[in-house]
């Protein structure tokens, strides 16, 4: 059974693709963890903004107003989607994506070498090595399924020195494990430290946590691929120093040796603003919430449910993370025995037009924990690929869905995992330690790369 409203097809879906044995298919994109393509909506209101598209800090003329005001909207739109109360003193920030949002914090913050910052051992490197740079992270471990209790938290925070920040994923994105958020973050303010909550994943799947006080997200990965993402935060906080980038309309007044800042969100806007990506994240987000969490939510656990017990039914597949008990996004990362993971998702882009993702998903602490690797194999495999073999690094499988795909695409998806298990490839691959990839040949040439192709030859 399907939700009246979903799975909503996005922009591009079902374009077909070339494949290996020289035959086309449609494409599925089992890869929305990564990026998501647009939603018709966020097309059309980028389409239908185009022509009243004009400069936003300090031009005078309808056009100009036009576009502050739709470039304003977004902000209210982005907070107000944060769940924050308009009188609640928070500003949204405009940035490119949840990488550069955490390096604003992280700079925002006045953080030294000194302070400390508690995070988790299941942190994406965009929420990890900004860190690592600004201050001293505490890390909060994992068990061998990949999940950690806000006990596990709490001990972290009681440690000492007293954290400044406590910054935890929403949802992971190798394991698809949701972290209960309410009880973190109440663990947090109960010790009187703020949260950042990492968004990335969480966004396009649940409603974001009114709690955090800080929050990143990107609009790439919830159907809006136009370059902004959004940092929400108390506005004192903004309001304090200097801001991360310096520039045109970060300053209200200017001379060679004085500058009095603009008055937050303003402060942090230097440079023009990605309007486009504006108007983009607010269709977005208005699209989103037409059609409803409550459903978006229903039909993707019954998504997450369908990935999760067929991929465990096929013999030789060992799934990641929590087990079957555990809700999750439609996320699900395995490995195949005996069967490289780089091997697997090129056959499955070769043969079948599926594309997922492989490797370590910028998660390599944590994956190596939730292949149960010892610190010493971990440290090998490192060593190996600085000297340019990468062909044993941790890797796993990962698929990952959003509200466009339906059940049908999820059994098309495993028949063609259950192929490839079973089978030989009907062409062969060949590896490039340098990368760990792996690519169809046929009589020494690469095949089913047209595009790629097209592409060099093109410049
Ligand atoms: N955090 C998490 C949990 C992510 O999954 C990602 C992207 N894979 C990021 C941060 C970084 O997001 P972006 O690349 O949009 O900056």
């Amino acid at each position: 059974m399907t939700t009246a409203a979903l799975p909503v097809a996005l922009v591009g879906d079902g374009l077909r693709v070339p494949c290996a044995d020289g035959t086309e298919l449609p494409y599925l994109s089992f890869d929305a963890a990564a990026s998501t393509s647009a939603m018709q909506q966020v097309l059309d209101a980028v389409e239908a903004f185009l022509p009243w598209y004009s400069s936003v800090h300090g031009g005078v003329g309808y056009k100009s107003e036009a576009s502050v005001l739709a470039y304003e909207s977004s902000r209210l739109a982005a907070l107000a989607f944060a769940r924050r109360q308009p009188d609640s003193g928070d500003v949204a920030v405009i940035c490119r994506n949840t990488t550069e949002a955490i390096n604003h914090l992280a700079y925002r913050l006045g953080l030294s070498r000194g302070d400390v910052v508690v995070t988790t051992v299941a942190e994406h490197d965009s929420n990890r090595l900004p860190w690592a740079r600004a201050a001293t992270c505490r890390y909060v471990e994992c068990g061998k399924d990949g999940t950690f209790t806000p006990e596990d938290v709490a001990a972290a925070l009681d440690q000492r020195p007293v954290s400044r920040l406590l910054t935890v994923t929403g949802a992971s994105n190798v394991t698809g494990w949701l972290p209960p958020l309410p009880e973190i973050i109440a663990a947090a303010h109960h010790r009187g430290i703020p949260v950042l909550v990492d968004a990335a994943q969480l966004v396009p799947h649940r409603p974001l946590p009114a709690g955090a006080d800080f929050l990143a997200w990107s609009g790439h990965k919830m159907y809006a691929p136009f370059g902004a993402g959004v940092l929400i935060g108390p506005r004192r906080v903004f309001a304090a120093r200097d801001p991360f980038l310096v520039g045109g309309g970060a300053a209200s007044v200017l001379d060679l040796d004085d500058v009095a800042w603009a008055a937050p969100p303003e402060r942090e806007d230097a440079g023009s603003p990605n309007l486009i990506g504006a108007v983009a994240l607010r269709a977005a987000i208005g699209a989103l919430e037409g059609i409803g969490w409550p459903d978006i939510a229903d039909h993707e656990r019954r998504i997450a449910r369908l990935l999760r017990r067929g991929l465990a039914a096929i013999p030789g597949v060992r799934l990641l993370g929590p087990g079957p008990d555990t809700e999750t996004l439609p996320l699900v990362t395995f490995i195949v025995d005996g069967v490289p993971a780089a091997l697997v998702a090129a056959r499955l882009a070769a043969e079948e037009a599926i594309g997922v993702r492989h490797g370590c998903f910028y998660a390599q602490p944590y994956l190596t924990r939730l292949l149960g690797l010892t610190p010493a194999e971990a440290r090998a495999t490192s060593e190996r690929a600085r000297k340019g073999d990468r062909t044993l690094m941790p890797a796993a499988v990962r698929v990952s869905a959003g509200i466009n795909i339906s059940e049908h695409d999820v059994a098309r998806l495993l028949s063609g995992i259950e192929r490839l298990v079973a089978g030989k490839p009907p062409v062969r691959y060949r590896r490039d330690p340098s990368t760990g990839d792996f690519y169809p040949v046929r009589s020494g040439a690469r095949v089913g790369q047209p595009l790629t192709r097209g592409m060099r030859g093109a410049q």
